[in-house]
């Protein structure tokens, strides 16, 4: 579905990417750990052209959009992204963000809009929510949210940077607890995680980056339990007290 070859990113003089090759299977859940400043964010955002990377290929559905005449807004269509910090727009309610896409840019009617709006609302949890403002909910909920408008645009693939990060320790349960429903419905989705316990338990294949390469991947068992490189075992060790 997704498959990045030799991926290059450099800012200046600083290399942050210097070669990134990875597979997304459809329906595959692949969580990417490695310390800060390794490059995760900078990797993600280079899926969806977020960000326009200096190397290498991306094919999405057989295409490189790499490629000059790729239209971008199909590519974010395609590739959804959540945030570490939920980026809602303050002044619309919590459904309107969610209809916000597809009726703009999808072109879908107002109450088919609505009316997805209010399934994905309750898939999250948050039905009742939906005429509420975004700075009246919690972290989480917010959060959840950020998860339906993501989905509101049926993308292929998802993408999460660490979506829990920002979020006060009592509310990163109710957020990973959707992810690991989405993955449980074979969603398709590369997350950027410090959640170890979620990388273990939920991914079936994890990637470990380190000052810009992939040093180590496998499945989770392979990584957690038989890390071969010094740097991953090293950096595990940090993060599992
Ligand atoms: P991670 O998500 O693993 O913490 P990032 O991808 O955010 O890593 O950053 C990797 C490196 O790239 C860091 O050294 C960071 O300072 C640098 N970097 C990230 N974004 C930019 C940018 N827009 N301009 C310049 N340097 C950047
Ligand atoms: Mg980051």
């Amino acid at each position: 579905m997704l498959e990045v070859r030799h991926l290059k990113k450099n800012y200046g003089e600083l290399e942050v990417l210097k070669d990134i090759s990875l597979t997304v299977d459809k329906g595959s859940v692949i969580s990417v750990i490695g310390p800060s400043g390794s490059g995760k964010s900078t990797m993600l955002r280079c899926l969806n052209l977020l960000e326009q990377p200096d190397g290498g290929e991306i094919i999405l559905d057989g295409e490189n959009i790499m490629n000059p005449s790729t239209d971008r807004r199909e590519v974010h269509k395609k590739v959804g992204m959540v945030f570490q910090r939920f980026n809602l727009f303050p002044v619309k309610t919590v459904l309107e963000n969610i209809m916000m896409a597809p009726v703009c840019v999808n072109k879908v009617k107002k109450q088919e809009a609505r009316e997805q709006g209010l399934e994905l609302l309750t898939k999250v949890g948050l039905y009742d929510k939906a005429d509420k403002y975004p700075n009246t909910l919690s972290g989480g909920q917010q959060q959840r949210v950020a998860i339906a408008r993501a989905l509101a645009m049926r993308p292929e693939v998802l993408l999460f940077d660490e979506p829990t990060s920002a979020l006060d320790p009592e509310l990163v349960g109710e957020v990973l607890g959707i992810m690991k429903d989405l993955a449980r419905e074979g969603t398709t989705m590369v997350v950027v995680t410090h959640e170890m316990e979620f990388a273990r338990d939920v991914s079936n294949y994890v990637i470990f980056m380190d000052q810009g390469y992939i040093v180590e991947e496998g499945t989770p068992d392979a990584i957690f339990r038989h890390p071969q490189k010094e740097r991953t075992k090293e950096f595990l060790s940090r993060m599992i007290s």
